[in-house]
Parts: C-alpha cells; structure tokens; sequence
C-alpha cells in the first residue's frame, strides 16, 4: 500500500501566536554581523564580525570574509569587497562610475542594465555577492534560515531598487521572509529600545564610508528627519593615510620603498589596520617591516606610531565628518545642542580622540556603551522580534 500520501497530523498555532523566530542582519560595506534577540551570534572560532568579502579561487573553491579579504592585493579581480556599494546599482549611475574609479573589479554592464562583476568564476551579480556572505555567516554561526524572519538593514540614501536588491540577498540566503529598516533607525533603536526623547543623532563612521542622520524617536515609527554623508570615508582612509605614512619613514630612514608592490603595500594597510586598532587601548603600536615585507633588509627593523601621530594624521578626515554634520542639522533645521542623544556607530567612531571631537561638538558626550561594529544589527534584531516595533519596517521589501 502506497503511504506516501498519509502524514501525522501536526497541530500547528497560528504564526500570530506561535513566537516567530527572528534574526536581524547589517549587510555592511565592510563587515556583516548577524543578531537575534539583542544579542550578536558568535562564529566558530570566534568574533562575531565577518568581513564583507568573498574570493573566487583558481580552483573553483570560494573564500569567504577574513580569509578572503587577505587575498585583495594578491588577487584583485577576484576578490570582492565592498560589493555593497554596487548592490542594486545600474550600470549608467554614479554609484558605478565612482565604484570603477576606486576599485580594480572588472565591472560590466548585465542583464537588464545591472552593474556585475567578472570574475574568474563567471559573471557574479552584487547580490549574490550578498547571500553567499550572508548565507557563509549563517553557516559559520549555526544560525537556522528555515522559518526564520529576517530583518536586513540599508542606508537611508539607498532607494528602493537598492533596498530590494539589498531584501533579495537574504531571501536568497533562504530567510522564511525579509523587511529591511534604515540603518539610522536601528541604531537608535538599540539603543532607546522604546521611545523615550526627541531629537537623536547618529554619527556612524565605518570602514568604507560616513553617514550622518538626525532621528526624530518622539513616537513610532522613528523618522530620519535629515542625513547625509561620504561614500568613500572611513577606516579605509585611515589604514592607507598610516601606511604611507609609515612607507615614507622607511624610504627616509632605511631606503626600502614598501610602496613599489601592490601585494606589499596591501599587507602593511593590514598591519596598520591591527596597529590603528592597537591604539585605541595603547599609546604607542609597532609595525615590524620585515614580517610586511620579508624582502626588506634587516636594517629596516620595527617602526612605531604613537596615538598622538594617530591623531595628527587623522584629524583632515575626522574635519571632513563635521562638515556633513553641519549639513545634516541645517537639512533637519535643528541645531547641534537640540540633539538629546548622539549615538556612536561604525568601528571607526573607536578613533582615539574622535569622541572629544564629537562632544565639543555637540556639547554633549556620545553614547558609546553598545559595540559600535554590532550596534545596527543588535537594532535590526529588535526590530525583527518585536511585534510592536514592526510598523518601524520599511514596508518596500
Ligand atoms: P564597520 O564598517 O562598522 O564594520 O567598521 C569597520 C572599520 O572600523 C574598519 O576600518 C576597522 O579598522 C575600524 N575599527 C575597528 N576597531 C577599531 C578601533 N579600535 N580603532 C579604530 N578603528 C577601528
């Protein structure tokens, strides 16, 4: 007898009443980070922040975040970052033309008028970049996708086709259903959990890029009421700005020019990166030449940076942030003092001395109390599970 047809009954709760299962994820330009219920899912074998890049291999394997993004330098065409930029981008926009004036990718015009990627493994499109990041998270962070809701951020300045382009990566990923929320509405989120003042700022300067915004949290749904920014500001900047820095000591001291070989010069924007980093908890961080550059004589030893250095060196691209703030507060007709609350996010708001800067500001000290890389997809994922805050979902996607 053919019991294929004949299955067990399973009483199934209406989805109103059964509790949904939630995640909420920051597809950023540089890192992307996964949260269900306020908290960050940790990978296997550590951090919770896996960088946006994924490398298509000679072999035909794939790599995906850290171990991607060291082959950059090595293998430029074919190692995706920053795919974000471009997602749901056409090809005749600016978004495109300023990405090919900054990246080495092999971009074309694809079906349909879609900026993609050539690469070694065929035609890749932004958002499968995306869902392979996406899905390449979930993996390594056991995070289910089945019947599992998502709720994805964007940046305010991403129009609809981004924002669905930007949905489309996580269903892809196989999420049971996505709604994307305004990055600026997140972190606000995360941090008031309810409404409970005004006027909010948020001062987000990430690895790649800057965005400013004025929130309006005086009642559901939160309004982003001005915002602006820089597509091409960040800690990107800072990492190349100490690694030139750091070349020219090392043609004027010792005559080496770390500068002369793409692959060299992309593993000492790495060291400055850890160095930079460094200096956020230190006064002072060393960069060893010779583990850089394994060519270079041994005369060229060990140069160190001090915070103070870090500070001088920075001080042009953290000007340029207050300028776009002045911007975004004229945009919202507010001024600086009828911010009530500024909150930090993006991992380059750790700058050492940034946070006086934004005070003096403000004249008033930012919230730094959430981790400023995790902070919007800890917002998303509030959004994502809490009924009562669902009407704050773009409705678009
Ligand atoms: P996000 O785009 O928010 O993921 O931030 C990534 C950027 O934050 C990268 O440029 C990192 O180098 C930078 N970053 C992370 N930690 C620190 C730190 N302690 N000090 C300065 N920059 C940092």
């Amino acid at each position: 007898m053919d019991v294929s047809h004949i299955r067990p009954h399973i009483h199934r709760r209406p989805m109103s009443i059964r509790k949904r299962k939630t995640v909420g994820i920051d597809l950023g330009t540089t890192n992307t980070v996964v949260a269900r219920n306020f908290e960050t899912l940790p990978m296997e074998g550590g951090g919770c922040v896996m960088p946006s890049a994924v490398a298509f291999l000679p072999s035909g394997a794939k790599l995906i975040g850290k171990a991607a993004r060291r082959r950059r330098a090595m293998d430029p065409r074919n190692t995706i970052l920053s795919a974000k930029r471009v997602i749901g981008a056409r090809w005749r926009s600016s978004y495109t033309s300023q990405f090919r004036e900054h990246y080495p990718y092999d971009l074309l015009e694809g079906p349909d008028g879609w900026a993609v990627f050539k690469t070694r493994a065929g035609i890749v499109c932004p958002v499968e970049v995306g869902s392979t990041i996406i899905a390449g998270l979930c993996e390594r962070t056991n995070c289910p996708v089945q019947d599992v809701h998502a709720v994805v951020t964007a940046p305010v300045g991403f129009d609809n086709r981004r924002r669905e382009a930007t949905a489309l990566a996580v269903s892809n990923a196989k999420f049971a259903s996505v709604r994307v929320i305004e990055e600026p509405i997140a972190t606000a989120l995360a941090y008031l959990h309810r409404s409970s003042l005004k006027y909010a700022f948020v001062y987000d300067l990430g690895g790649g890029t800057f965005d400013a915004a004025v929130v309006d949290c005086s009642s559901y749904p939160f309004r982003v009421i001005g915002h602006g920014g820089d597509p091409y500001l960040g800690g990107d900047d800072v990492d190349r700005t100490i690694a030139l820095h750091i070349a020219n000591r090392t043609l004027a001291r010792d005559g080496w020019d770390l500068g002369t070989d793409a692959v060299t010069f992309d593993r000492l924007v790495l060291a400055c990166e850890l160095a930079k980093c460094e200096l956020s908890e230190s006064e002072q961080a060393a960069i060893a030449i010779p583990s850089v550059d394994p060519a270079a004589p041994e005369s060229c030893g060990i140069i160190s940076i001090t915070r103070e250095q870090l500070q001088q060196l920075t001080l042009d691209l953290v000007r340029r942030t207050f300028v776009t703030c002045d911007e975004v507060l004229a945009q919202a007709g507010l001024k600086a003092r009828d911010m009530e609350a500024i909150f930090l996010a993006g991992g380059s708001t750790r700058l050492p001395g940034l946070n006086a800067y934004i005070e003096s500001y403000f004249g008033k000290r930012p919230r730094t109390d959430l981790n400023p890389m995790q902070v919007v997809g800890l917002g998303a994922s509030l959004a994502a599970a809490r009924p009562a805050v669902a009407e704050l979902l773009d409705p678009c996607a």
